[in-house]
Protein backbone atom coordinates (compact mmCIF):
# COMPACT_ATOMS: atom_id res chain seq x y z
CA UNK A 1 0.00 0.00 0.00
CA UNK A 2 1.26 3.45 -0.68
CA UNK A 3 -0.01 6.20 0.80
CA UNK A 4 -0.88 9.14 -0.94
CA UNK A 5 0.90 11.30 1.81
CA UNK A 6 2.99 11.04 4.25
CA UNK A 7 1.45 11.38 7.63
CA UNK A 8 4.24 13.91 8.82
CA UNK A 9 3.96 15.77 5.56
CA UNK A 10 0.03 15.95 5.92
CA UNK A 11 0.55 17.05 9.85
CA UNK A 12 3.27 19.81 8.60
CA UNK A 13 0.98 21.31 6.11
CA UNK A 14 -2.15 21.37 9.00
CA UNK A 15 0.04 22.73 11.79
CA UNK A 16 3.83 24.42 12.79
CA UNK A 17 6.04 21.60 13.07
CA UNK A 18 7.06 22.60 15.87
CA UNK A 19 3.49 22.59 17.46
CA UNK A 20 3.13 19.36 15.60
CA UNK A 21 5.87 17.60 17.14
CA UNK A 22 4.67 18.95 20.71
CA UNK A 23 1.53 17.82 19.88
CA UNK A 24 2.13 14.21 18.70
CA UNK A 25 5.25 13.54 21.92
CA UNK A 26 2.27 15.21 24.26
CA UNK A 27 0.04 12.49 23.65
CA UNK A 28 2.79 9.61 22.84
CA UNK A 29 1.77 6.19 24.09
CA UNK A 30 5.59 5.70 24.91
CA UNK A 31 6.33 8.79 27.00
CA UNK A 32 3.50 7.49 29.63
CA UNK A 33 3.95 10.60 32.03
CA UNK A 34 0.77 12.64 32.84
CA UNK A 35 -0.91 15.09 31.06
CA UNK A 36 0.43 17.78 33.44
CA UNK A 37 4.21 16.62 33.45
CA UNK A 38 4.00 16.66 29.39
CA UNK A 39 2.77 20.30 29.37
CA UNK A 40 5.31 21.18 31.93
CA UNK A 41 7.73 19.91 29.19
CA UNK A 42 6.36 21.06 26.66
CA UNK A 43 5.96 24.34 27.88
CA UNK A 44 9.65 24.38 29.21
CA UNK A 45 11.01 23.27 25.33
CA UNK A 46 12.68 26.30 23.64
CA UNK A 47 10.27 27.55 20.56
CA UNK A 48 7.24 24.90 21.87
CA UNK A 49 4.43 26.37 20.95
CA UNK A 50 1.86 26.89 23.97
CA UNK A 51 -1.11 25.81 21.93
CA UNK A 52 -0.17 22.49 21.34
CA UNK A 53 -3.32 20.42 20.28
CA UNK A 54 -4.61 18.25 22.67
CA UNK A 55 -6.69 15.50 21.14
CA UNK A 56 -10.39 15.09 22.16
CA UNK A 57 -12.84 12.03 21.66
CA UNK A 58 -16.28 10.55 21.88
CA UNK A 59 -16.33 6.61 22.39
CA UNK A 60 -19.63 6.54 20.63
CA UNK A 61 -19.80 2.45 21.29
CA UNK A 62 -18.50 1.16 24.66
CA UNK A 63 -20.12 -1.85 26.01
CA UNK A 64 -19.03 -0.38 30.06
CA UNK A 65 -22.80 -2.24 31.01
CA UNK A 66 -20.91 -5.21 30.70
CA UNK A 67 -19.59 -7.15 33.90
CA UNK A 68 -16.60 -7.40 32.65
CA UNK A 69 -16.07 -4.01 33.68
CA UNK A 70 -17.07 -4.33 36.91
CA UNK A 71 -14.53 -7.61 37.38
CA UNK A 72 -17.10 -10.22 36.87
CA UNK A 73 -15.78 -12.74 34.07
CA UNK A 74 -18.48 -15.59 33.18
CA UNK A 75 -20.73 -14.89 36.32
CA UNK A 76 -17.21 -15.30 38.39
CA UNK A 77 -15.63 -12.05 40.09
CA UNK A 78 -12.08 -12.01 39.32
CA UNK A 79 -10.90 -8.82 40.57
CA UNK A 80 -12.40 -5.35 42.14
CA UNK A 81 -14.85 -3.27 40.29
CA UNK A 82 -12.78 -1.17 38.07
CA UNK A 83 -15.40 0.99 35.90
CA UNK A 84 -14.13 4.02 37.92
CA UNK A 85 -10.47 3.32 36.66
CA UNK A 86 -11.99 2.95 33.07
CA UNK A 87 -13.15 5.55 33.27
CA UNK A 88 -10.73 7.89 34.58
CA UNK A 89 -8.24 6.65 32.25
CA UNK A 90 -10.73 7.66 28.82
CA UNK A 91 -10.90 10.91 30.39
CA UNK A 92 -6.88 11.41 30.54
CA UNK A 93 -6.65 10.78 27.39
CA UNK A 94 -9.18 13.09 26.12
CA UNK A 95 -11.81 10.90 26.14
CA UNK A 96 -14.37 12.71 27.64
CA UNK A 97 -17.57 11.33 26.14
CA UNK A 98 -18.37 7.76 26.13
CA UNK A 99 -22.09 6.51 24.38
CA UNK A 100 -22.40 3.15 26.11
CA UNK A 101 -24.39 0.78 24.57
CA UNK A 102 -27.37 -0.56 25.39
CA UNK A 103 -27.88 -3.99 23.32
CA UNK A 104 -30.46 -5.90 25.36
CA UNK A 105 -33.20 -4.57 28.31
CA UNK A 106 -30.68 -5.09 31.16
CA UNK A 107 -27.82 -3.39 29.68
CA UNK A 108 -29.82 -0.67 28.44
CA UNK A 109 -31.37 -0.05 31.85
CA UNK A 110 -27.57 -0.92 33.34
CA UNK A 111 -26.37 1.95 31.05
CA UNK A 112 -28.68 4.11 32.23
CA UNK A 113 -27.68 3.71 35.83
CA UNK A 114 -23.97 4.28 34.90
CA UNK A 115 -24.98 7.52 32.90
CA UNK A 116 -26.64 8.84 36.75
CA UNK A 117 -23.39 8.19 38.42
CA UNK A 118 -21.20 9.65 36.05
CA UNK A 119 -23.29 12.82 34.67
CA UNK A 120 -21.91 14.53 31.33
CA UNK A 121 -19.44 11.68 30.85
CA UNK A 122 -21.80 8.87 30.05
CA UNK A 123 -24.50 8.75 27.91
CA UNK A 124 -26.51 5.52 27.31
CA UNK A 125 -28.55 4.30 23.76
CA UNK A 126 -30.85 1.81 24.31
CA UNK A 127 -32.28 -1.14 22.01
CA UNK A 128 -32.03 -4.67 20.88
CA UNK A 129 -28.88 -6.22 19.47
CA UNK A 130 -29.60 -9.02 16.53
CA UNK A 131 -28.02 -11.10 18.47
CA UNK A 132 -29.88 -10.48 22.02
CA UNK A 133 -32.86 -10.46 19.64
CA UNK A 134 -34.29 -14.20 20.01
CA UNK A 135 -36.26 -12.64 22.66
CA UNK A 136 -38.30 -12.16 19.68
CA UNK A 137 -38.73 -15.95 19.12
CA UNK A 138 -41.25 -18.34 20.44
CA UNK A 139 -38.54 -20.84 21.95
CA UNK A 140 -36.85 -18.64 23.57
CA UNK A 141 -38.23 -18.75 27.00
CA UNK A 142 -34.85 -17.78 28.87
CA UNK A 143 -35.42 -14.53 27.83
CA UNK A 144 -38.99 -13.86 28.34
CA UNK A 145 -38.35 -12.34 31.74
CA UNK A 146 -36.00 -9.86 29.49
CA UNK A 147 -38.62 -7.35 29.29
CA UNK A 148 -39.94 -5.40 31.93
CA UNK A 149 -41.41 -8.36 33.84
CA UNK A 150 -38.18 -9.73 34.52
CA UNK A 151 -37.54 -10.93 37.93
CA UNK A 152 -35.53 -8.07 40.32
CA UNK A 153 -31.59 -9.63 39.18
CA UNK A 154 -31.57 -11.28 35.86
CA UNK A 155 -28.71 -13.30 34.61
CA UNK A 156 -25.62 -11.42 33.78
CA UNK A 157 -24.37 -11.09 29.90
CA UNK A 158 -21.80 -10.22 28.42
CA UNK A 159 -22.23 -8.18 24.98
CA UNK A 160 -21.61 -10.15 22.18
CA UNK A 161 -17.94 -10.19 20.43
CA UNK A 162 -17.53 -8.36 17.52
CA UNK A 163 -16.04 -10.96 15.34
CA UNK A 164 -17.78 -13.43 13.14
CA UNK A 165 -18.67 -17.15 14.85
CA UNK A 166 -20.48 -18.88 12.29
CA UNK A 167 -20.81 -21.99 14.17
CA UNK A 168 -24.38 -23.80 14.72
CA UNK A 169 -26.50 -21.30 13.42
CA UNK A 170 -29.86 -21.19 14.30
CA UNK A 171 -31.84 -22.00 10.96
CA UNK A 172 -34.90 -20.29 9.83
CA UNK A 173 -38.26 -21.54 10.13
CA UNK A 174 -39.58 -21.24 14.14
CA UNK A 175 -40.83 -18.23 13.35
CA UNK A 176 -41.72 -15.03 15.62
CA UNK A 177 -43.80 -14.84 18.55
CA UNK A 178 -45.68 -11.90 17.68
CA UNK A 179 -47.38 -11.14 20.78
CA UNK A 180 -44.13 -11.41 23.04
CA UNK A 181 -42.91 -8.87 19.89
CA UNK A 182 -45.95 -6.69 20.81
CA UNK A 183 -44.78 -6.44 24.58
CA UNK A 184 -41.10 -5.74 23.84
CA UNK A 185 -41.97 -3.18 21.86
CA UNK A 186 -44.08 -1.45 24.19
CA UNK A 187 -41.38 -2.32 27.04
CA UNK A 188 -38.91 -0.89 24.95
CA UNK A 189 -40.98 2.10 23.59
CA UNK A 190 -41.85 2.63 27.76
CA UNK A 191 -38.19 2.35 28.92
CA UNK A 192 -37.01 4.72 25.84
CA UNK A 193 -39.52 7.26 26.76
CA UNK A 194 -39.37 7.31 30.39
CA UNK A 195 -35.21 7.39 30.65
CA UNK A 196 -33.63 10.81 31.19
CA UNK A 197 -33.26 13.06 28.16
CA UNK A 198 -30.02 14.15 29.40
CA UNK A 199 -28.71 10.84 29.37
CA UNK A 200 -30.65 8.26 26.76
CA UNK A 201 -29.02 10.35 23.49
CA UNK A 202 -29.27 7.34 20.74
CA UNK A 203 -31.86 4.35 19.77
CA UNK A 204 -29.94 1.38 19.10
CA UNK A 205 -27.79 -0.67 19.51
CA UNK A 206 -29.69 -3.05 16.87
CA UNK A 207 -29.68 -3.94 13.26
CA UNK A 208 -28.60 -7.50 11.12
CA UNK A 209 -25.68 -9.47 11.99
CA UNK A 210 -25.31 -12.27 9.70
CA UNK A 211 -21.91 -13.52 11.10
CA UNK A 212 -23.55 -14.63 13.85
CA UNK A 213 -26.70 -16.78 13.25
CA UNK A 214 -26.33 -18.88 15.83
CA UNK A 215 -27.38 -16.37 18.68
CA UNK A 216 -30.71 -15.82 16.75
CA UNK A 217 -32.39 -16.86 13.20
CA UNK A 218 -32.15 -14.66 10.39
CA UNK A 219 -35.93 -14.83 10.30
CA UNK A 220 -36.15 -13.59 13.76
CA UNK A 221 -33.24 -10.86 13.20
CA UNK A 222 -35.22 -9.28 10.79
CA UNK A 223 -38.24 -8.72 12.74
CA UNK A 224 -36.68 -7.71 15.49
CA UNK A 225 -34.87 -4.89 13.31
CA UNK A 226 -38.10 -3.84 11.47
CA UNK A 227 -40.26 -3.80 14.92
CA UNK A 228 -37.72 -1.36 16.06
CA UNK A 229 -37.31 0.37 13.27
CA UNK A 230 -40.98 1.17 13.02
CA UNK A 231 -40.91 1.97 16.84
CA UNK A 232 -38.09 4.74 15.90
CA UNK A 233 -39.95 6.33 13.51
CA UNK A 234 -43.23 6.80 15.02
CA UNK A 235 -40.96 8.75 17.68
CA UNK A 236 -41.84 12.21 18.47
CA UNK A 237 -38.89 13.70 18.31
CA UNK A 238 -37.16 10.60 17.42
CA UNK A 239 -33.70 10.01 18.09
CA UNK A 240 -30.48 9.24 16.35
CA UNK A 241 -29.80 5.43 15.08
CA UNK A 242 -26.66 3.37 16.63
CA UNK A 243 -26.85 0.66 14.32
CA UNK A 244 -25.25 -2.35 13.72
CA UNK A 245 -24.78 -4.29 10.43
CA UNK A 246 -22.14 -7.38 9.68
CA UNK A 247 -22.79 -9.21 6.77
CA UNK A 248 -26.07 -8.00 5.96
CA UNK A 249 -25.79 -4.96 3.80
CA UNK A 250 -28.56 -5.21 1.23
CA UNK A 251 -31.38 -6.40 3.86
CA UNK A 252 -29.99 -3.75 6.08
CA UNK A 253 -30.74 -0.60 4.03
CA UNK A 254 -33.64 -2.38 2.62
CA UNK A 255 -35.82 -2.24 6.08
CA UNK A 256 -33.77 1.36 6.61
CA UNK A 257 -35.73 2.33 3.51
CA UNK A 258 -38.71 0.86 4.46
CA UNK A 259 -39.36 2.33 7.90
CA UNK A 260 -37.51 6.09 6.60
CA UNK A 261 -38.11 6.16 3.16
CA UNK A 262 -35.94 5.74 -0.48
CA UNK A 263 -33.46 8.29 0.99
CA UNK A 264 -33.99 8.02 4.69
CA UNK A 265 -35.85 11.15 4.00
CA UNK A 266 -37.93 10.83 7.00
CA UNK A 267 -35.17 9.80 9.59
CA UNK A 268 -35.12 13.51 11.76
CA UNK A 269 -31.57 12.85 13.39
CA UNK A 270 -29.40 10.86 11.53
CA UNK A 271 -27.43 7.93 12.38
CA UNK A 272 -23.96 6.04 12.82
CA UNK A 273 -23.40 2.29 11.43
CA UNK A 274 -21.31 1.14 13.93
CA UNK A 275 -17.93 -0.88 13.51
CA UNK A 276 -17.96 -1.04 10.05
CA UNK A 277 -16.26 -3.85 8.21
CA UNK A 278 -17.75 -3.68 4.70
CA UNK A 279 -16.99 -2.97 1.32
CA UNK A 280 -15.99 0.19 0.16
CA UNK A 281 -19.46 0.25 -2.29
CA UNK A 282 -21.46 -0.33 1.05
CA UNK A 283 -19.84 2.51 3.11
CA UNK A 284 -20.48 4.82 -0.10
CA UNK A 285 -24.13 3.57 0.20
CA UNK A 286 -24.44 4.32 3.28
CA UNK A 287 -22.97 7.51 3.15
CA UNK A 288 -24.91 8.71 0.54
CA UNK A 289 -27.67 8.12 2.66
CA UNK A 290 -26.70 10.50 4.98
CA UNK A 291 -25.22 8.15 7.57
CA UNK A 292 -21.86 8.61 9.70
CA UNK A 293 -19.69 5.02 9.76
CA UNK A 294 -18.02 4.06 13.18
CA UNK A 295 -14.87 2.69 13.03
CA UNK A 296 -13.07 0.77 15.73
CA UNK A 297 -9.80 -1.69 15.90
CA UNK A 298 -12.11 -4.49 13.63
CA UNK A 299 -11.84 -2.01 11.20
CA UNK A 300 -8.27 -2.10 10.32
CA UNK A 301 -7.96 -6.38 10.53
CA UNK A 302 -6.94 -6.71 7.00
CA UNK A 303 -5.66 -4.60 3.91
CA UNK A 304 -8.88 -4.67 2.18
CA UNK A 305 -10.49 -3.09 5.28
CA UNK A 306 -8.01 -0.31 5.67
CA UNK A 307 -8.35 0.51 2.11
CA UNK A 308 -12.42 1.13 2.81
CA UNK A 309 -11.44 3.17 5.70
CA UNK A 310 -9.28 5.26 3.44
CA UNK A 311 -12.11 5.53 1.04
CA UNK A 312 -14.50 7.04 4.26
CA UNK A 313 -14.83 10.63 4.27
CA UNK A 314 -13.87 11.95 7.61
CA UNK A 315 -16.88 14.27 7.34
CA UNK A 316 -18.93 10.94 7.61
CA UNK A 317 -16.56 9.37 10.70
CA UNK A 318 -16.85 8.62 14.24
CA UNK A 319 -14.39 6.54 16.47
CA UNK A 320 -15.28 3.78 18.99
CA UNK A 321 -13.58 1.37 20.64
CA UNK A 322 -16.22 -1.22 21.08
CA UNK A 323 -14.65 -2.33 24.33
CA UNK A 324 -14.41 -4.57 25.76
CA UNK A 325 -13.86 -6.17 21.93
CA UNK A 326 -12.05 -5.33 19.15
CA UNK A 327 -9.07 -3.78 20.30
CA UNK A 328 -6.37 -3.51 17.97
CA UNK A 329 -3.70 -6.61 17.67
CA UNK A 330 -0.67 -6.52 16.29
CA UNK A 331 -2.16 -9.58 13.88
CA UNK A 332 -4.32 -6.22 12.37
CA UNK A 333 -3.13 -4.95 9.20
CA UNK A 334 -3.90 -1.49 11.36
CA UNK A 335 -1.07 -2.12 13.42
CA UNK A 336 2.11 -0.86 11.38
CA UNK A 337 0.05 2.25 11.56
CA UNK A 338 0.40 2.78 15.35
CA UNK A 339 4.54 1.47 14.54
CA UNK A 340 4.93 3.85 12.20
CA UNK A 341 3.02 6.72 14.91
CA UNK A 342 5.67 6.06 17.26
CA UNK A 343 8.41 5.75 14.69
CA UNK A 344 7.96 9.04 13.22
CA UNK A 345 7.14 10.11 17.01
CA UNK A 346 10.89 9.32 17.97
CA UNK A 347 12.09 10.96 15.19
CA UNK A 348 10.26 14.09 16.39
CA UNK A 349 11.24 14.39 19.45
CA UNK A 350 15.24 13.30 18.83
CA UNK A 351 14.95 16.40 16.05
CA UNK A 352 13.28 18.59 18.46
CA UNK A 353 15.99 17.78 21.11
CA UNK A 354 18.53 18.55 18.37
CA UNK A 355 16.80 22.01 17.87
CA UNK A 356 16.81 22.43 21.15
CA UNK A 357 20.09 21.86 21.56
CA UNK A 358 21.16 24.14 19.37
CA UNK A 359 18.94 27.00 20.40
CA UNK A 360 21.02 26.18 23.78
CA UNK A 361 24.32 26.68 22.55
CA UNK A 362 23.51 29.80 20.42
CA UNK A 363 22.09 31.37 23.69
CA UNK A 364 24.89 29.98 25.76
CA UNK A 365 27.64 31.71 23.34
CA UNK A 366 25.65 34.96 23.06
CA UNK A 367 25.85 34.69 27.20
CA UNK A 368 29.43 33.98 27.13
CA UNK A 369 30.44 36.98 24.91
CA UNK A 370 27.92 39.40 26.93
CA UNK A 371 29.77 38.43 29.89
CA UNK A 372 33.11 38.66 28.65
CA UNK A 373 32.04 42.10 27.38
CA UNK A 374 31.08 43.25 30.64
CA UNK A 375 34.26 41.66 32.50
CA UNK A 376 36.64 43.52 30.43
CA UNK A 377 34.86 46.72 31.41
CA UNK A 378 34.57 46.16 34.57
CA UNK A 379 38.27 45.39 34.38
CA UNK A 380 38.59 48.80 32.52
CA UNK A 381 37.11 50.36 35.36
CA UNK A 382 39.17 48.83 38.18
CA UNK A 383 42.08 50.07 36.34
CA UNK A 384 40.93 53.38 36.20
CA UNK A 385 40.40 53.73 39.81
CA UNK A 386 43.03 51.31 40.90
CA UNK A 387 44.52 52.44 44.57
CA UNK A 388 40.65 53.46 45.32
CA UNK A 389 38.47 51.42 47.77
CA UNK A 390 36.05 50.21 45.31
CA UNK A 391 38.56 47.85 43.76
CA UNK A 392 37.17 45.02 46.35
CA UNK A 393 33.78 45.49 45.46
CA UNK A 394 34.32 44.74 41.46
CA UNK A 395 36.02 42.04 42.45
CA UNK A 396 32.67 40.86 44.85
CA UNK A 397 30.06 41.61 41.53
CA UNK A 398 32.73 39.25 39.84
CA UNK A 399 32.86 36.68 42.27
CA UNK A 400 28.92 36.73 42.03
CA UNK A 401 28.46 36.11 38.50
CA UNK A 402 30.87 33.54 38.15
CA UNK A 403 28.83 31.45 40.55
CA UNK A 404 25.96 32.00 38.28
CA UNK A 405 27.46 30.75 35.78
CA UNK A 406 26.56 26.83 35.83
CA UNK A 407 23.22 26.71 34.55
CA UNK A 408 20.21 24.36 32.44
CA UNK A 409 21.51 20.64 32.59
CA UNK A 410 17.77 20.19 34.28
CA UNK A 411 16.61 19.50 30.53
CA UNK A 412 18.61 17.56 29.93
CA UNK A 413 18.55 15.04 32.70
CA UNK A 414 14.84 14.84 31.97
CA UNK A 415 15.03 14.10 28.51
CA UNK A 416 18.20 11.19 29.32
CA UNK A 417 15.46 9.59 31.79
CA UNK A 418 12.81 9.44 28.85
CA UNK A 419 15.19 7.65 26.92
CA UNK A 420 16.31 5.28 30.01
CA UNK A 421 12.63 4.19 29.87
CA UNK A 422 11.82 0.58 28.35
CA UNK A 423 10.02 0.57 25.24
CA UNK A 424 8.45 -1.96 23.09
CA UNK A 425 7.40 -1.33 19.76
CA UNK A 426 3.77 -0.12 21.06
CA UNK A 427 4.30 0.49 24.05
CA UNK A 428 0.96 0.88 26.23
CA UNK A 429 -0.12 4.42 27.95
CA UNK A 430 -1.17 2.59 30.68
CA UNK A 431 0.37 -0.65 32.32
CA UNK A 432 -1.52 -3.59 31.41
CA UNK A 433 -1.58 -7.05 34.05
CA UNK A 434 -4.04 -10.10 33.30
CA UNK A 435 -7.16 -10.47 34.74
CA UNK A 436 -5.67 -12.68 37.53
CA UNK A 437 -3.12 -10.19 38.60
CA UNK A 438 -5.75 -7.26 38.41
CA UNK A 439 -4.31 -3.99 40.21
CA UNK A 440 -5.35 -0.51 40.71
CA UNK A 441 -4.53 1.85 38.20
CA UNK A 442 -3.82 -1.12 35.20
CA UNK A 443 -6.03 -1.93 32.49
CA UNK A 444 -6.65 -5.67 31.78
CA UNK A 445 -5.02 -7.97 29.00
CA UNK A 446 -7.90 -8.51 26.41
CA UNK A 447 -10.40 -6.36 28.18
CA UNK A 448 -10.33 -3.28 25.76
CA UNK A 449 -11.37 -0.07 27.06
CA UNK A 450 -11.94 3.44 25.79
CA UNK A 451 -8.75 5.10 26.67
CA UNK A 452 -7.39 3.02 23.45
CA UNK A 453 -9.25 5.17 21.29
CA UNK A 454 -6.15 7.48 20.78
CA UNK A 455 -4.82 3.93 18.84
CA UNK A 456 -7.90 4.40 16.54
CA UNK A 457 -7.41 8.06 15.75
CA UNK A 458 -3.85 7.34 15.20
CA UNK A 459 -4.60 4.50 12.70
CA UNK A 460 -7.14 6.29 10.85
CA UNK A 461 -4.99 9.68 10.24
CA UNK A 462 -2.17 6.86 9.36
CA UNK A 463 -4.22 5.21 7.08
CA UNK A 464 -5.35 8.14 4.93
CA UNK A 465 -2.34 10.69 5.18
CA UNK A 466 -3.72 13.03 7.45
CA UNK A 467 -2.90 14.57 10.91
CA UNK A 468 -4.10 13.27 13.95
CA UNK A 469 -5.78 16.53 14.90
CA UNK A 470 -7.74 16.26 11.62
CA UNK A 471 -9.49 12.90 12.51
CA UNK A 472 -10.26 13.96 16.41
CA UNK A 473 -11.82 17.38 15.40
CA UNK A 474 -13.77 15.51 12.19
CA UNK A 475 -15.09 12.82 14.55
CA UNK A 476 -15.81 15.47 17.21
CA UNK A 477 -17.86 17.85 15.11
CA UNK A 478 -19.51 14.84 13.71
CA UNK A 479 -21.02 13.09 16.62
CA UNK A 480 -22.04 16.38 18.79
CA UNK A 481 -24.07 17.13 15.35
CA UNK A 482 -25.79 13.72 15.23
CA UNK A 483 -25.64 12.64 19.08
CA UNK A 484 -25.18 15.89 20.48
CA UNK A 485 -25.52 18.28 22.11
CA UNK A 486 -23.57 16.57 25.14
ZN1 LIG B 1 -22.31 -3.90 17.20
Amino acid sequence: MILRSSPSTARILTRPLISGSVSARHFSAASAVSLNMAEHNSNQASGASLTAYKPRYIDIGINLADPIFRGRYHGKSRHPDDLKGVISRAIEVGCTKLLVTGSSFKSSRDALKIAEEFPGTVFTTAGIHPCSSSIFSPSHHKHHDESQSEPEDPPEQHTPPCGPDPTKPILDGEGVDHARSATIISDLHQLITTAPKSSLIAFGEFGLDYDRLHYCSKEVQLHSFSAQLSLAASLSPQLPLFLHSRAAHEDFVRLLKDAFGPKLEKLERGGAVHSFTGTIEEAKELMELGLYIGINGCSFKTEENCEVVREIDLGKMMLETDGPWCEVRPTHEGWRYLVQWEERGKKEEEEMKRAEEVERKKAEKIEAERRAQEEELEKKAAQLELGGDGGEKVEGEQGQKRQRQPKKPKQQQQQTKKNQKKENEVPDRFKVVKKEKWEEGAMVKGRNEPCTIERIARIVAGIKGVSVEEVCEAAWENTVKVFGPF
